[in-house]
């Protein structure tokens, strides 16, 4: 169960990043790319990376068009993964995936009180690919893989 606290911070959180995305523009000199799309939403993201030959994340971008949710997440999730080595960031990734499916509590890690507010999404069910999907677009720049859906 959520308390009120949560649910008003959820949609705080969701309209700020919404109205006033971080990190949304191109990034022309990228060392990775993904283009994801959730079509039961019909969000359609491109993140963008640069990459240093230490594995750490030096600059990430997203452009695109989705939900407030979906935009929301990509907002939150490029600026806690900047500056993060690649191991780092899947590990959060993961405890991400797990708090909005209602597999798992949030992590412990520092970042996960930015992403705790997403565990709302957990009694959406149609909203879980939504919050999740610029973390599998990420995922997917990173292995390489240009173009993901979440079907
Ligand atoms: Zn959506």
């Amino acid at each position: 169960m959520l308390t009120n606290r949560t649910k008003n911070l959820y949609q705080e959180v969701i309209l700020d990043h919404n109205k006033n995305p971080r990190n949304y523009r191109e990034i022309e000199n990228f060392s990775h790319m993904a283009k994801g799309h959730n079509p039961l939403c019909g969000d359609k993201l491109d993140v963008y990376l640069i990459l240093n030959n230490e594995d750490i994340i030096e600059d990430v971008s997203f452009i695109g068009d989705g939900c407030a949710i979906s935009k929301a997440s990509a907002s939150v999730m490029t600026s806690v993964v900047k500056g993060k080595h690649i191991s780092y960031v899947k590990e959060l990734f993961s405890g991400f995936h797990d708090m909005a499916t209602g597999k798992a509590e949030p992590g412990q890690q520092p970042e996960m009180k930015r992403l705790r507010v997403f565990a709302g999404v957990r009694d959406l069910p149609a909203r879980v690919k939504c919050a999740t999907l610029s973390w599998h677009t990420l995922q997917a720049a990173l292995d390489n893989r240009e173009k993901i859906t979440t079907e």
